[in-house]
């Protein structure tokens, strides 16, 4: 055989080789998707879905470099793996439980720059050749999408960053006119789309440049009206635009893997993005074109209750505690801030052992993360079957005799229910105030992420336990054993 033909061969395996590889890779990733959906496996997925990363990685240096640039290419791209693995080693070994939303914000943006960076160099590359001068609609459509989907994703995600690590205020700002100005923005974008992939000559540039600006204002336009409770929303939303520019990069690029992982993105957080939006009470559609969250705006008053808030010694709540026969455990934000969740798992056994029914109700966005508290109880041992969704808890409380809130607020915030004014009106609540008696453990007076004020902690019913929710927990757990 002549060194061409081994070659071809060599050449051939080699193709073979890679295609294998993103397989493996594509595999892997719904693997780890899979074993992502329990508590007790979602180790492995983590595990299964990283090393289907480094399988396509590894085989797209195999795919693009040796073919497009040679040794200067992978030198170029091994010093740019290497910065960007260790700038993410850094982030990830640094981020605190609770800045992990506004790490997830700056990531998604992180993506979505990416994929429009990528459009942009592509369409750079193409501007001389006869790609320009008579665009075919499959090459110009993943080019425009992407710029559209990745510049959204980008200025939104910074902002969603910047609102969730408070550099900017939390807020919704809402401006005159917004949904008029969300809507002529994507309709302007709809249309520079199609004009994109019309014969235009020396015009493309133009639309292509116009594109490019609207898409990053519309991400800054569409995130400016969200805010308080329902950042977490826009996050998922957020998470699920990354991976669809990764696909549709995958298009311009020519790359399975990368549109399939773009596309398990996607449509992975367009489906938590489904349940948050349930869980919060608010439609997809509210949420796609503005208004979301921003009912009234500004900080909502308690309302009709006024005074000061009963604080009670743990001393008394033992006593209380003694005596209850069913308990709701109601963890929040501020457990994970206390790493109470050990100190919580042994005051439910104590409980228990004292004859007390104990469940623990988990509000689909407690904490600062979707599943934050469940990860944490889970961490401690509680048993899976004490853990109880807010629709399954609710009923069972005017029959509670306590219901303890530790470390949570929003999401027990009658005003949700009763306050039309209020950001979170709309919002469903665990019903803690219908509990017999009612203990909130917190610091102080501290407002919860929407930064309203609790009419729950003005209740006839309701005592404030004020301190460090480990540390009053732990106290409580004492007094069992005295
Ligand atoms: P909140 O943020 O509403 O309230 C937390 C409370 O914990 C505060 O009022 C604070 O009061 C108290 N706290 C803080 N540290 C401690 C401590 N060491 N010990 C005792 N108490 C403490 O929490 P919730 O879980 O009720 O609500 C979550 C909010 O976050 C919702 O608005 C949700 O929309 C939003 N969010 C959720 C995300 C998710 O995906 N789950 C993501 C982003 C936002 P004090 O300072 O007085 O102690």
């Amino acid at each position: 055989m002549s060194g061409a033909a081994l070659f071809a061969v060599a050449d051939g395996f080699r193709a073979e080789a890679i295609n294998l590889a993103y397989i493996v890779a594509c595999a892997l990733f719904i693997l780890g998707i899979k074993l992502l959906g329990k508590a007790a496996t979602a180790r492995r997925g983590n595990l299964l879905s990283s090393i289907g990363m480094l399988v396509a990685v590894v085989a797209v240096l195999f795919d693009r470099v040796i073919t497009d640039k040679g040794a200067g290419g992978y030198l170029l791209l091994g010093s740019a793996l290497a910065l960007g693995a260790v700038i993410g080693a850094v982030f990830a070994a640094r981020v605190k439980m609770t800045g992990m939303p506004e790490l997830v914000a700056l990531l998604n943006g992180f993506g979505g720059l990416a994929s429009f960076l990528v459009a942009w160099a592509e369409y750079s590359k193409d501007l001389t050749s006869a790609i320009s001068r008579d665009l075919s609609v499959a090459a110009g459509v993943p080019v425009m999408a992407t710029i559209v989907i990745g510049g959204v994703t980008f200025s939104g995600s910074m902002l969603a960053w910047g609102k969730l690590s408070g550099r900017l205020g939390g807020r919704p700002v809402l401006f005159k006119g917004r949904h008029l100005a969300n809507a002529a923005l994507a309709l302007a974008l709809a249309a520079s789309l199609i004009l994109f992939c019309s014969p235009l000559d020396g015009a493309r540039p133009a639309v292509f440049y116009t594109a490019l600006a609207l898409s990053l204002l519309l991400g800054v336009t569409a995130v400016l009206p969200i805010g308080g409770g329902d950042m977490p929303v826009v996050i998922s939303l957020l998470n699920s635009l990354s991976g669809m520019a990764a696909a549709s990069t995958g298009f311009i690029l020519r790359n399975n893997v990368l549109i399939v992982s773009g596309c398990l993105v996607g449509a992975s957080g367009v489906i938590l993005t489904v349940i948050m939006c349930k869980a919060m009470n608010r439609s997809v559609g509210n949420l796609l074109f503005g208004g979301f969250g921003a009912a009234g705006g500004g900080a909502s008053a308690a309302g009709r209750l006024s005074g000061e808030p009963k604080a009670a010694s743990v001393e008394d709540a033992f006593l209380v505690l003694e005596a209850a026969r069913s308990v709701v455990i109601i963890p929040g934000y501020g457990m994970a801030v206390a790493q109470a969740q050990h100190a919580v798992r042994e005051l439910g056994e104590k409980l228990e052992a004292n004859g007390a029914e104990v469940k623990y109700a988990i509000h689909p966005v407690a904490g600062r993360m979707p599943g934050h508290m469940n990860v944490l109880l889970a961490e401690a041992d509680v048993p899976y079957e004490q853990l109880c969704e807010m629709d399954a808890v609710n009923p069972a409380l005017p029959m509670t005799d306590v219901a303890i809130v530790i470390g949570a607020n929003d999401v027990v915030n009658p005003a949700a229910a009763t306050d039309k004014g209020s950001p979170i009106y709309g919002m469903p609540i665990i019903r803690a105030h219908e509990a017999r008696t009612v203990f909130v453990l917190k610091r102080g007076r501290g407002a919860g992420f929407s930064g309203i004020e609790n009419e729950l902690f003005l209740m006839p019913n309701t005592r404030m336990l004020y301190g460090d929710a480990k540390a009053t927990v732990t106290r409580l757990v004492a007094e069992f054993g005295k």
